[in-house]
């Protein structure tokens, strides 16, 4: 028997509406240096209807790839909000991957039109030669447009564009599993894979970031992604927000630590989401310059491990509260968020927070053995983690004549995605992650957690950034590799390091190799880049201390 219930599109075109009618009187805020830029959701809604009129004026149509390389800004949520309402798709480019990997990407899509911040041109101008596709370049915001004079694709100002369009469109009824937003993963081996997420995909997924497992975004809420809206659709909290009708903080390009500071103050955001090494930079300037934060009631962290010690250095020092969360591009990306279980309070509470937490009932997850079993959730079976669920990948986009992809190391022969991240999960659903499958050190039969070894370094008061990294060793097949950042005017030795880690891991879990860093070098999006230092270690360009265990 089917049900009697109406089969209605879940469509963004339907968040767009509801938020900028319902809610139009929330706003997007964006940073611009000195002072905050408003505009109400009722405007972003108008000027969103504008810019599908000016770009179905462009040739962009139904399933027509769309980019934009952007910081997070009103502009952008025009953007995240038109493209896909008008039946096209919005194709978000990470503006800090290398040349060849961005060319790549926007000739893998297909992309025809470009909306670009003006203050991004240096970095797109040198590109246009090798992306044919292109054949409308739309700017917005400030900066220098000289450096287009003579480009190819035509270029037109994004204002100039939407002047005089019509403030409604006729969004059309879109099949809800369509195309809505196309973000390839950053790629560190091979090349870059695209992630097409659905209406329905966006819709279901903005209706969880909203629930209280998640983030509970509400109208009384000013959110504050840092995270940015080309990395996994900086969580998914553009499209929340708009469905909650919570206003919006976008940071533009301004992501150090004290713009970050000086925005909060100003602005006064209730909850911001970004990965960690951004609220460490922001733990920081607030330890070292006298702030009032005390708006901010919620700071999510994900992307990678959070640090118990920046979790409490946060809570203690300045009352915000920390959430840890799990994702992945191919997530889109909330898979699990790291709430206690009523009851748990103290040491017991921190325990639960520092996990990567529980999954919705909407994100199934099984932990898979080394033989393919799979394992008890008796939180001490470690394996890799895969998920299934309606806002999951189920494949990467083929390109433009291509078919779907589905690549054994990515996706089980039954579906699921397999996640390359390895953990346990306890018999009441909380998943703590060990390690990345390619970061977790072998050593001899044992396996070593970089994650657990790194926690345990920067809890230390003369650590800045610690990274460990499996190297090859003749005895035990692998071994870690401790590089470590020493805070300012730090000066714990090697010894002291080793002796404090002895006190909390297992003695044969204990680096002999040490090497002192500037920086731990970062990916694209703001992870530890594990590659670079495996590298440097290989071609000797790390200077290594090596002494017995
Ligand atoms: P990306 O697709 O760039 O967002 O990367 C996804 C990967 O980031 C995951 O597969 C994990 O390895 C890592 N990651 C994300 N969140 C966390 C977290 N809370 N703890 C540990 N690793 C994480």
């Amino acid at each position: 028997m089917l049900s009697t219930m109406q089969d209605v599109p879940l469509t963004v075109s339907r968040i767009l509406t509801h938020g900028s009618t319902v809610h139009g009187e929330s706003e997007v805020i964006t940073w611009t240096g000195a002072d905050p830029h408003r505009r109400t959701f009722a405007e972003v809604g108008r000027r969103a209807a504008q810019l599908a009129h000016a770009l179905a004026g462009l040739g962009v149509g139904e399933g027509s790839p769309t980019g934009t390389l952007m910081w997070n800004n009103a502009e952008h949520l025009e953007a995240y909000l038109a493209i896909p309402s008008m039946g096209a798709v919005l194709h978000t480019l990470n503006l800090r991957l290398p040349a060849e990997q961005l060319t790549w990407i926007v000739n893998h899509a297909d992309d025809r039109v470009l909306l670009v911040n003006g203050t991004l041109l240096p970095l797109l101008a040198p590109l246009l030669p090798r992306l044919p596709t292109l054949e409308h370049i739309v700017v917005a915001g400030p900066g220098d447009r000289s450096v287009l004079d003579g480009a190819r694709p035509e270029v037109h100002d994004y204002e100039e564009l939407l002047a005089g369009q019509p403030e409604r469109y006729d969004w059309p009824e879109l099949d809800e599993r369509a195309a809505a937003a196309l973000c390839y993963t950053s790629g560190t081996t091979g090349d870059p894979k695209g992630v097409v997420y659905s209406h329905r995909s966006v819709y279901l997924h903005s209706l969880q970031v909203n629930t209280a497992e998640a983030f509970a975004l509400s109208p009384r809420d000013i959110a504050l992604p840092v995270v940015p809206m080309f990395h996994v659709n900086a969580w998914g909290l553009p499209h929340a927000a708009f469905m909650a009708g919570a206003s919006l903080l976008m940071p533009d390009r301004f992501l150090q630590p004290a713009p970050l500071a000086e925005m909060i103050e100003t602005v006064r955001p209730t909850i911001g989401a970004a990965v960690p090494t951004i609220w460490q930079g922001l733990l920081g300037e607030l330890d070292a310059t006298r702030r009032d934060v005390a708006c901010l009631e919620t700071v999510i962290i994900g992307g990678s491990a959070c640090p118990p010690v920046l979790m409490r250095g946060f809570e203690e020092r300045h009352g915000i509260r920390v959430v840890h969360a799990w994702g992945m591009t191919e997530t889109s990306p909330l898979g699990s968020v790291a709430h206690p279980p009523a009851g748990a309070t103290g040491d017991e509470e921190w325990a639960y927070r520092t996990t990567q937490g529980r999954f919705p009932a909407s994100v199934e997850p099984r932990l898979i053995g080394p033989g393919g079993e799979t394992l008890p959730w008796d939180g001490e079976s470690a394996g890799e983690l895969e998920v299934r669920g309606p806002w999951i990948a189920g494949g990467y986009y083929g390109g433009a004549d291509g078919e779907v992809q589905r690549p054994d190391d990515k996706f089980s022969p039954d579906g699921w995605l397999r996640t390359g991240d390895v953990g346990t999960i306890t018999p009441n659903g909380f998943l703590t992650l060990t390690d990345r499958a390619k970061d977790v050190i072998k050593s001899g039969g044992e396996w070593i957690s970089s994650v657990e070894l790194e926690n345990h370094l920067m809890a230390h008061p003369g650590v800045a950034e610690a990274a460990v990294v499996a190297v090859p060793d003749d005895k035990w097949g692998e071994r870690p590799l401790a590089t470590v950042v020493l805070a300012e005017g730090a000066t714990a030795g090697y010894e002291e390091l080793k002796a404090f880690l002895g006190e909390r891991i297992a003695r044969w879990q204990l680096p002999e190799r040490w090497a002192l860093i500037p920086s731990v070098p970062k990916t694209s999006v703001g992870k530890f880049d594990k590659k670079v230092l495996r590298r440097q270690y290989a071609d000797g360009e790390l200077d290594v201390t090596r002494f017995g265990a």
